[in-house]
């Protein structure tokens, strides 16, 4: 083994380490070596614990699962390679052909795709209802629905679910509650803690926090979770090592990142709102920390003092004025995502609303002038002037 290109090639062996790294190591390996055929076969069966082949799970996974888990209080969580795989798996792991889901009018748009229509062609059938409505939720139930999925916080009006109440309509029902956690994190609300069974991270938000990864988390109880892991690793959702590496580094700084983020949003909110009843060119602005949004009092029981990173106003003067808005306000990138460290900003109606009609982007009051903010950890101060610079350019 002494040629060139054997040296090239040589296998690799951990050295002996008379210390251990303080920082988390990554392993990109994609497979791992056997010692023997008898521990080949153990691993395989799952009767030993290690590591064999990455699809089916690695150490940066598992280190970022266990802190997701951790997080939510869970007794058990996977990372997948994002948050639609996540769900995806949730789906694919406590629903089959012929079941039946309530979901979520509200839902971003491609988990109401997947929800609605890819499962509809799996044959599961899903019925869509406005499930701040309990009495619309309760009657949407079929003898067959397993599964519920709603989000804590909803796009953009930022509408509260009413977790512990879905929770006991779906325990009554025999039906498993998802929630997608994703506008919120677990720094703000915990939904297994108010009686869901299964809570949803798109961790490519808050979660990670700096825009560099796409992932997501799924936690549970152990009664829900034979079929998941073999979900995840027959569907391939599986998640890059360095990836996890990234979010579990990202994660670190979570709670005072939403914390942050949660008191400059508060800030915010009651800036847009000043100005809704001062210079009027703002006609509404959704915040659940503020007493005039609908869900004000249930956000108070549920979330404390902490109302979330996310911040959606309305512009009086329609789309033009957002156009206007968004060209000035040159400190707020316009990204169609949430949760980076710096203050960003989407517009629905072209964006994550954009397939809707008209009359139904009007019904989740929606306009042209709609524009929804992810408030960053700058200081407050310069949350309120990059908006400024934005509004100084809309007409009054
Ligand atoms: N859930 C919510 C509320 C989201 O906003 C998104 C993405 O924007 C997702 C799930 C999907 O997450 P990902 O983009 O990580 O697949």
């Amino acid at each position: 083994m002494d040629a060139f290109d054997d040296r090239c090639v040589r296998p690799h062996f951990l050295p002996p380490q008379p210390t251990m790294p303080l920082a988390p190591a990554i392993y990109p390996a994609a497979v791992y070596r056997c010692e023997d055929t008898a521990q080949a076969e153990a691993l395989m069966a799952g009767e030993l614990a290690g590591d064999i082949y990455s699809r089916e799970g690695h150490p940066n996974g598992r280190q970022l699962a266990s802190r997701c888990a951790e997080l939510h209080a869970a007794e058990k969580a996977v990372v997948c390679s994002s948050g639609m795989a996540a769900l995806s798996s949730a789906l694919l792991a406590l629903a089959a052909q012929g079941d039946h889901l309530v979901v979520s009018n509200r839902l971003y748009g491609q988990s109401l795709n997947l929800l609605v229509h890819e499962a509809g062609r799996l044959g599961i059938s899903s019925s869509v209802v406005d499930t701040c409505d309990l009495a619309a939720t309760a009657a949407a139930f079929q003898p067959r629905t397993r599964l519920v999925v709603v989000e804590t916080l909803t796009n953009p009006t930022l509408r509260v679910s009413n977790v512990p109440r879905l929770a006991e309509l779906s325990r009554e029902r025999g039906a498993r509650l998802l929630v997608d956690n994703s506008f919120a994190s677990p720094a703000m609300f915990r939904p297994l803690e108010h009686g869901a069974d299964l809570v949803l991270e798109s961790l490519t938000k808050q979660m990670n926090g700096h825009s560099d990864v796409l992932l997501g988390a799924l936690c549970g109880k152990s009664d829900d979770w034979e079929r998941v892991p073999g979900v995840v690793s027959a569907w391939g959702f599986s998640a890059p090592p360095f990836d996890c590496w990234l979010a579990l580094r990202g994660m670190g700084t979570l709670a005072l990142r939403a914390d942050r983020a949660a008191a400059n949003a508060l800030r915010a909110a009651r800036h847009l709102d000043a100005n809704r009843t001062s210079a009027g060119q703002v006609a509404a602005v959704h915040y659940p920390g503020l007493a005039s949004h609908p869900d004000h009092p249930l956000a108070k029981q549920l979330f404390g003092d902490c109302f979330g990173s996310m911040v959606t106003f309305t512009l009086a003067g329609g789309r033009t004025a957002a156009d206007a808005f968004i060209r000035a306000a040159r400190n707020i990138p316009f990204c169609p995502s949430l949760g980076d460290l710096c203050t960003t900003l989407s517009h629905p109606a072209t964006t994550s609303h954009r397939k809707l009609s008209e009359a139904a982007r009007q019904a989740l009051d929606i306009t042209g002038g709609t524009i929804r903010l992810s408030v960053g950890i700058e200081s407050a101060e310069g949350v309120i002037a990059a908006l400024e610079e934005g509004l100084a350019a809309v007409p009054g």
